[in-house]
């Protein structure tokens, strides 16, 4: 329909006023639905690893940026859970969800530090110095102490005066190197972290099984048609690991049993 003059001229009097109004900065707020972002992983670089916190050991997938750029430094800035990971299936418990923060966090060690014998300031060293310091007290240290004959003459070869801590969050293959390194020198003192976080389950386990490791891997735990959980709170400890246990509940009707003096989230 033709427009006439008048209605012609006051339709553009409304747009001049509203291009004013505009102007002044009365524009309305931009609607998010027309933005659109790009996709925050499309140029990143993904690395697979483990989370470390606990013995589940979930799969994670990393993502960081500048990797191979010129001038740019690479930095994390995404992790999820890797949905391909056979025990986690791209699960992560809430620790595990916030490593990002943890790797950028201030108060996280990048170098190795040395505090001298009764001093309280912490100097920052190399690596080399470092490397190079522990070597020379381990050997100083052996050459000292070393037990090569018992009293009755046999070969032992025993290094007694010092002991080794290792990671139980290291893979199998880890834990194998660093028993054969430790061995290797005579060293008889050495344990792990699962110590502290195996514990409670020695009391169930070594009465039973004979063994106060874990017996069987997470997935198998699917399988059971009983499970008795006794001195542990894995709903809570191992919230990913748990699920195999739900699983085995829901597929098999599996009878779940808590053996614990206290009331905790893994009684069913
Ligand atoms: S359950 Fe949590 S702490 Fe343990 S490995 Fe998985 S994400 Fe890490």
């Amino acid at each position: 329909m033709a427009l006439g003059r008048r209605e012609f001229l006051k339709g553009a009097g409304t747009c001049v006023g509203g291009a004013s109004a505009i102007a002044l900065g009365f524009a309305p707020p931009k609607a998010f639905a027309q933005e659109t972002r790009q996709y925050k992983l499309l140029r990143a670089k993904e690395t697979r690893n483990n989370c470390t916190y606990c013995s589940v050991g979930c799969g994670l997938l990393m993502y960081s940026l500048g990797d191979g750029a010129k001038n740019a430094k690479p930095s994390i800035f995404h992790i999820e859970g890797d949905p391909d990971h056979p025990v986690s299936r791209g699960s992560l418990c809430p620790k595990g969800a916030g490593l990002v923060d943890f790797i950028h966090s201030d108060g996280r060690l990048h170098y190795p530090s040395y505090r001298a014998p009764g001093s309280k300031e912490w100097t920052r060293i190399s690596w080399e110095e470092a490397t190079d310091r522990i070597a020379r007290l381990l050997k100083d240290d052996r050459d000292k102490n070393f037990i090569e004959k018992n009293e009755k003459g046999e070969t032992v070869n025993r290094w007694l005066s010092t002991g080794m801590l290792a990671s139980s969050a290291a893979s199998n293959e880890t834990g194998l190197l660093d028993f054969k390194f430790a061995r290797s020198m005579g060293m008889l003192a050495l344990d792990c972290q699962a110590r502290l976080c195996h514990g409670p389950t020695v009391s169930a386990l070594a009465p039973t099984l004979g063994r106060g490791a874990m017996t069987n891997n997470w997935v198998d735990i699917k399988n059971a048609n009983v499970v008795l959980i006794m001195g542990g709170n894995p709903a809570e400890a191992h919230p990913v690991g748990f699920k195999w246990v739900m699983e085995a509940k829901i597929r098999n009707g599996a009878k779940v049993m808590v053996v614990d003096p206290r009331f905790n989230r893994s009684v069913p």
